[in-house]
């Protein structure tokens, strides 16, 4: 213990180097009650950090070599278990906790098993109102009537024609001093090692030492997670004996709404005025995600452009772990206009006696030519509603909020 003062274990669980066996237990307990996935889905490094350090703690062998010799005692001790690299370069350093994909590197016999990944579709809703859901999912795990053995004890033999090591070796003489070596899987054990007689084999599972079984798992969508999350559940995939189980990871897939779509913390909306509303101020309502009807006033005198966009702020969604903050709402108003020949041309006049003056024409000196300007057809998109509208825009395009030049000046 003198050379190397390496505490980060103990620190993990948060006791003194010298803590006894009950002290480790108490305090493994207590932080695994409070980490654990099921309770707290996102703490999964935290949860893996507090099992590595109470498994190595809480074995005198692999706790003499940590004391001893810290971190290189247990890389290089015997007792190296699955998925060891990973949790050593998290909690000692040096690389990302690598969560995904080859982990099944061996490493002293034993493997850390495959992550499970599964996707989850949520709504817009879920993601708002936060859901706490229940999945259910076949796995493997160890078989309880054999202990993962395969047939009672004894049962197991080491398999005689590859002496347990699951590869027969052939070494064939090319010439004299001259040797090919050859490797294959063993037939006899189909490259486990072992063999179980048919009559000593587990009935329960039949030698394979695992069964199916059904799991269900507690899922807690919490409010602003996005798209593309991740829940983990820590050593909760496929079990499998001398395999430390590998995680089940939920990726969250966020559905299409059909009236906002998300951009962070921000939510949009289209909204449809008549030129009425746009010129003469309006009120409409919409319901929100968590089902609260929302008034939205715009007061006579103010003017609505077409394709403009105003804000709502506090009213997106929540942010994810600070909930009572919100992003912020935005509103685009696709402006509808009258069709042609919607009123008498002598109440056009009375109209344009009220609207803004026409700006003045400068007279044209010289020859013209006179043009016919045309109907083009700008009502695709715009599904059965065959209302022709009077410009050009994709209103249906949701990428185009933040694009340049739809922002116009604010009142
Ligand atoms: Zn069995
Ligand atoms: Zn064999």
């Amino acid at each position: 213990m003198a050379n190397v003062a390496d505490t980060k274990l103990y620190d993990i669980l948060g006791v003194p180097p010298g803590a006894s066996e009950n002290e480790l237990k108490k305090a493994y307990r207590k932080l695994a009650k409070e980490y654990h996935p099921d309770k707290n889905p996102n703490a999964g490094d935290k949860f893996k950090e507090i099992s590595f350090a109470y498994e190595v703690l809480s074995n005198p062998e692999k706790r003499e070599l940590y004391d001893r010799y810290g971190e290189q005692g247990l890389r290089e001790g015997s007792g190296g278990s699955g998925g060891m690299d990973d949790i050593f370069s998290h909690i000692f350093g040096g690389g990302l906790f690598s969560f995904m994909g080859s982990q099944s590197r061996s490493r002293n016999g034993r493997r850390r098993g495959e992550d499970m990944m599964h996707p989850l579709k949520v709504s817009l809703e879920d993601l708002y109102n936060g859901k706490t859901t229940k999945l259910q999912l076949s796995k493997n795990v160890l078989c309880s009537a054999c202990n993962g053995q395969g047939g009672k004890s004894g049962a197991v033999q080491k398999c005689s024609a590859c002496r347990g090591r699951g590869v027969r070796i052939m070494i064939r003489q090319l010439a004299p001093g001259m040797v090919q070596q050859m490797q294959s899987v063993c037939s006899d054990c189909n490259g486990e090692g072992e063999v179980i007689n048919e009559k000593d084999r587990c009935k329960k599972c039949e030698g394979k030492k695992v069964i199916k079984e059904v799991k269900i798992l507690e899922v807690h969508v919490d409010k602003g997670m996005k798209h593309g999350q991740r829940i983990t559940f820590t050593g909760e995939a496929d079990q499998a004996p001398g395999v430390e189980p590998g995680d089940i990871v939920l990726l969250l897939q966020e559905k299409e709404h059909e009236s906002f779509q998300r951009d962070g913390n921000d939510l949009h909306m289209t909204h449809k005025v008549g030129l009425v509303e746009a010129l003469c101020g309006f009120q409409f309502t919409f319901k929100h995600l968590d089902a609260r009807q929302i008034v939205v006033k715009y007061p006579p005198g103010k003017v609505i452009e077409p394709g403009c966009v105003r804000v709502v702020r506090g009213e997106g969604m929540p942010q994810y772990r600070n909930p009572f903050e919100k992003g912020d709402l935005y509103i685009k108003f696709d402006v509808q206009f009258p069709d042609n020949n919607w009123i008498s041309p002598e109440k056009l006049s009375e109209l344009e006696d009220l609207l803004p003056a026409r700006p003045e024409v400068p007279s044209v000196i010289g020859e013209t030519e006179e043009v016919d300007l045309q109907e083009f057809d700008s009502t695709r998109g715009s599904a059965g509603g065959q209302r022709r509208e009077a410009y050009n825009d994709s209103s249906d395009e949701e990428s185009s909020h933040h694009g340049p030049g739809v922002q116009c000046a604010h009142q």
